[in-house]
């Protein structure tokens, strides 16, 4: 885990849009394509291998 600490740091950053799945920043509050307020934390699922 701490190999790619970084990448992980960056995948975490982030936040998905619990309407239209779309990637958003930690930051954000809101949905940057369609607006919905409700955004979870972006899973940390490898999809690798
Ligand atoms: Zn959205």
């Amino acid at each position: 885990m701490a190999r790619f600490k970084e990448a992980d740091e960056r995948l975490l950053n982030k936040t998905v849009c619990m309407s239209c799945s779309v990637t958003n920043p930690a930051k954000a509050t809101r949905c940057r394509k369609c607006g919905y307020s409700n955004l979870r934390p972006k899973a940390k699922e490898s999809r690798k291998s």
